[in-house]
């Protein structure tokens, strides 16, 4: 018997029914938050906790086999870009799939929203608050239950040194960098489909899980010819390109200037066109064996990209809808193609989602819940969802403690960032233009700020948070790319 400190708590859920009486959802938050249910080694017999006790079931292999489940994220991606001509191939993915029109993310920031997509939980429950953060072995993730089932797991990860050297190989069996090998920081989509469509397309073997992670939405961004062809007679700051750097050092009169931003778009347009073709490829059934025909698909982003909307740039430490919505749209073998779920959802619900579609029961005390049944047509529950920033300017001290937030609540989100409350219709102002008056929505307020104190209340601070130990040299490069200033 393998022993480990480990001691499940009961999450406060991260998402309520919109019907819950506030008393509910306090209680929910508040009293549940605190009341741990310990569990000593003695009580843990099997190497991977499960928080609820329950074993988990093995596949069986002298049944039916289970549907493969591969996981697309596109890193940066907003979803606002699909359906408009910049996306044929996705959108014709689309068109066979689920489509989750209001999905939004955890927190605006790559590490800290991968870890809610594995774990089912918000970054006030897993730990992870900033690219740097290690995920903890103690988070049980979807990928170590559908192993530890019998799937077959494997993750081709443009950013390795960002991602499965740091805590997110947990549940793999096969990753497409060794884990302490020097990886590149940055893989090409090109190189990422042709080492995943080895793999899937490779021989017969048990379901599979894949993870393939594409970077090439997010900063730097190249001149390609579809942004060659935009430039027209632009000469400004952008007119090459435009390194994670230098929209950080010129981002004030970037997110000023129109001519700027035109071109910003058009750069992040060309690496959208050229991501959907990827995308394509990678959604080629594989020569002589229709094993896509039998995998469910999940295509995601970890969040979106402000491109000059309200003056502002890239995505770490926003709150605005060009940052926190998220594209998701999963294709089922034996689903109705074609249907759309207007349901609030988010990252943190692809966790349990992934479990539940596996077969597998989902452990108790996630923050997420399983939104399989909109794949089959089925309504599921509306409900408030919250997402956390880190304060912009911050020192790390201050960073761990409490963060600004926004509250999503029905065709309403209410942003509390450093101190000032703000109210937006984003059911008729997406582009959160014209904040609604306070005045007229202080029960709104007070419900939200109920839920913002009570989310900020139960976190758990630094409980699984490893900071890693990061090299001089990953550190430039990480100051290239635009990760850190
Ligand atoms: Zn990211």
């Amino acid at each position: 018997m393998k022993s480990f400190r480990w001691t499940s708590r009961v999450a406060p859920p991260l998402a309520f029914p919109r019907s819950m009486p506030l008393q509910m959802s306090l209680l929910m938050l508040g009293t549940l938050a605190f009341s741990s249910v310990a569990c000593t080694p003695d009580e843990v017999e099997d190497a991977r906790p499960t928080p609820t006790g329950v074993p988990v079931q093995a596949i069986d292999h002298a049944g039916p086999k289970p549907h493969n489940i591969l996981v697309i994220v596109i890193d940066t991606f907003r979803a606002d870009r699909l359906g408009r001509g910049l996306t044929p191939k996705m959108d014709a993915f689309a068109s066979e799939a689920t489509v989750f029109n209001r999905a939004v993310t955890t927190i605006a920031t790559t590490m800290p929203a991968h870890a809610s997509m594995f774990t089912g939980l918000a970054p006030n429950r897993h730990g992870v608050r900033w690219n740097g953060d290690e995920l903890a072995d103690s988070n049980l993730t979807a990928v170590e239950i559908l192993r530890d089932a019998g799937y077959e797991t494997a993750a081709f990860v443009s950013k390795t040194r960002l991602l499965t050297q740091a805590g997110f190989h947990q549940g793999f069996s096969i990753l497409s960098d060794p884990r302490n090998g020097r990886a590149p920081l940055n893989r090409s989509g090109e190189e990422i489909t042709a080492m995943a469509r080895d793999w899937i397309c490779g021989e017969p073997r048990k379901p599979f899980f894949a993870w393939v992670h594409y970077n090439d939405v997010h900063s730097p961004y190249e001149l390609n010819d579809f942004a060659k062809e935009q430039r027209g007679d632009y000469a400004g700051v952008l007119a090459e390109g435009a390194t994670g750097k230098t929209l950080l050092a010129n981002s004030q009169e970037i997110a000023s200037s129109p001519e700027d931003m035109r071109m910003l778009n058009a750069l992040y347009d060309g690496a959208v066109l050229g991501v959907d073709r990827q995308i394509g490829n990678l959604l080629d059934e594989c020569p002589g064996d229709p094993i896509l025909e039998d995998t469910i698909v999940i295509l995601t982003s970890d969040h979106g990209q402000l491109l000059g909307e309200h003056r502002e740039l890239l995505h770490g430490g926003k709150l605005w809808e060009q940052a926190l919505r998220i594209p998701l749209i999963i294709r089922h073998p034996t689903a109705r193609p074609g249907l759309t779920a207007d349901e609030r959802v988010g990252i943190a619900d692809i966790a349990p989602t992934l479990i539940d579609l596996g077969g597998q029961n989902i452990p108790a005390g996630l923050q997420g819940r399983s939104i399989a049944r909109a794949i089959f047509g089925e309504e599921i529950e509306e409900r408030v969802y919250v997402s956390e920033v880190k304060r912009e300017g911050a020192d790390e001290e201050a960073a761990l403690g409490p963060a600004d937030l926004a509250v999503y609540d029905g065709h309403h989100k209410v942003i509390r960032k450093a101190g000032e409350v703000k109210i937006y219709d984003i059911a008729n102002d997406a582009e959160e233009v014209q904040p609604i008056p306070t005045s007229q929505s202080q029960q709104l307020i007070e419900r939200s700020q109920v839920l913002m104190d009570a989310y900020s209340q139960a976190d758990t601070g630094a409980v699984s948070v490893k900071r890693e130990e990061l090299d001089p040299s990953t550190i430039d490069e990480l100051r290239a790319l635009g990760y850190i200033e």
